[in-house]
This record gives structure tokens, sequence and C-alpha cells, in this order.
């Protein structure tokens, strides 16, 4: 037997909660984590249309991308679609867990990695790295001072010194939650920083290369193939062949600096206004393919990652195209 603590523990050593953007509600939404697991159906948004699928195919925890719920619910009476769906999570016991920009920022395995993959780059690497090395200094109790060693030590808190009273370290940011509850417990009075220091494996969007050079138009047509789209908004094309691709699943317009620094010829992503396409401003292409349409192979990354794991249960990719954006070409 399988509880969906244990589905929720194998996503996270793949991309653990601490590497989520601060706006994100990432996590178990829905559900009891101890309740048994009878199948996972995988999505990028866990709509009323989904939880329907759960059901009539006897998944009772549906694994999304998108969290359903991003701020806080004063009243759930159904009156719109998020608060329907946790009703009807909860009346036919259906767990709700979402993945999100901790799956966007970790490389294996991750958002982008599998938009790399289906695009067929060669030596990706992370677009624009996070710094995960945290510090901390603490002042305990003496007598409490070599046990909390020990403990943070155990944890993996590399640096590790401790002087009388005075403990201090280094941790990876995805051990920060297990660090603080270690220092809380021993009641120590403690200040965590940051540390410059990038790491290769986790950060925001991807770059990499074609294996050989594509005329601009052939790329773009290769783009909408590989990447499933009726339709690819760009700005102008330059006249060079692209080899450099640089790409972010979703909303990636922030990283679009970053893509020009590495001296990519394309930026692929989603969401662009009308005003940030002038950006581009002759140094790259930039390729808006659709949020739904970046991260659909995500559904399919999700089910991977669970069913590599176990096999005790069905785990599905559901068969309900749940982006809101329609096309009239
Ligand atoms: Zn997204």
């Amino acid at each position: 037997m399988i509880k969906v603590k244990e589905v929720i523990q194998e996503l996270e050593r793949i991309a653990p909660p601490a590497y989520q953007e601060s706006y994100d509600n990432t996590g178990l939404i829905v559900g009891d984590k101890e309740a048994e697991v009878k199948g996972v159906l995988t999505c990028l948004d866990s709509t009323e249309a989904v939880i329907e699928e759960a059901i009539a195919t006897g998944c009772n925890l549906v694994v999304a991308h998108h969290p359903i719920v991003f701020k806080g619910l004063k009243k759930i009476t159904g009156r719109n679609y998020v608060e329907r769906v946790i009703i009807k999570a909860i009346q036919n016991n259906i767990a709700i867990y979402a993945i999100h920009t901790n799956l966007d920022n970790v490389y294996n395995k991750g958002v982008n990695e599998r938009i790399g993959q289906q695009l067929g780059l060669v030596d990706t690497q992370i677009l624009a790295p996070k710094a995960i090395l945290k510090g901390f200094i603490a002042y305990t109790f003496d007598e409490r001072a070599a046990k909390l060693y020990d403990e943070l030590k155990a944890a993996g808190v590399i640096a590790l010194h401790q002087q009388g009273h005075r403990l201090e370290g280094q941790f990876e940011v995805g051990l920060q939650t297990r660090v603080v509850g270690l220092l809380r417990a021993a009641e120590a009075h403690s200040s965590i920083t940051e540390i410059e220091n990038k790491a290769t494996n986790v950060g925001a969007g991807l770059y990499g290369d074609l294996p050989e050079a594509m005329e601009e138009e052939a790329f773009l047509a290769y783009l909408k193939e590989r990447m499933k789209v009726d339709c690819i908004k760009h700005t102008a094309l330059r006249g060079h062949k692209i080899k450099k691709v640089a790409l972010c699943g979703g909303a990636g317009g922030f990283l679009l600096r970053q893509a020009i620094r590495r001296k990519a010829d394309i930026f692929i992503t989603a969401d662009y206004k009308y005003h940030e396409f002038f950006d581009a401003d002759q140094n790259i292409i930039i390729a808006d393919i659709g949020h739904f349409e970046s991260e659909q192979f995500t559904i399919d990354l999700l089910a991977d990652i669970i069913s590599d794991k176990f096999s005790n249960f069905a785990v599905r990719c559901t068969a309900v195209r749940t982006n809101p954006v329609h096309y009239w070409c």
C-alpha cells in the first residue's frame, strides 16, 4: 500500500519545495496525506473536468503543475471554478497536489529540461541559476550545543563549526525547513544569510544548442511541429541562422536579458505582452508559443516521475485539454 505522502516524497526529492518562488503555493492543496493511493492523474491544471475524469477513472490523487489555489479562501460556496473544484475533490475523497515553480527551477527532470528534449537541444544549461547555499549563525545553551551540532551535521549542514554555545554552518536551500526546525527545537537564536554561490542545477529557464544551425523559418516550422502549436507569435526575423536556443515554460519574459547575454538566437516562452515584444530590439527573436503549449509535456513528465518509482497503482495523463486559450486561425 502506497500513501499519498510517499508519492509526494518522491516528487519533492526531484523538486524540493524550497526551490519554489515566494508567490507560489506548491504542495498538498486538498486531501489526506495518509490516504492510500488508488490511482494518479497528472495534469497542468486541476479543473473541474479533470476532477471528474479522476472520479471516472478511479484516481484519488491528482498531481497538477499549477496550484488551483494561490491565495487564502475565506468562503467555499462554489461560486467560482476554484471553489467548485475543492468541493468536488473533498466530496469524492480526491487529493490535489501541485508541483509548480519548484519543478520549473530544477534542471534534472524539470519542466524546461523536458522542453529542451522535445526540441532536441544539446549542451543544455540553466539560464538563470539560483543562489542555493545559505549560511547561519546560531547561539544556544551551552549544554545543548554539542547535541545540536550532531543533529545539524546529520541533517547535511556543511562548513559546520561549534565554539561553546555558538554554531555556524552552511546548507543547501532545500534543507532550510529541516535546519530551521532543529535550531528552533534547540531554542537557538539564529540568523540565516544568503551566500553568493550559484548552483548549476537549480534556477530558471534553460539554454542549449541545436545540433545543427537552422534557417529561421525552418526553425519556426520545426518549433510549431515539435511543440504542437497552432500558431507562434514572434518578433521580426533577423536573417541569422538559429543555433543557440533559450527557453522557459510558462511566463518567462523576466529572462529575456539573460537569454540575450547568453547570445541565444531565439527565446521561446509564453505570456508576452505587446510592449515587451519591443525589448527584443533586434538582439534576439522572441517566440511566444502559448503557456499551455509550452508546458504541455510536463503532464507526461509528472507521470514518468511517478511511474518510474511506483508500480502499485495506475498513473494516467489527463485526456482533458485544459488550455483556456483557443485560437481561430
Ligand atoms: Zn505554467
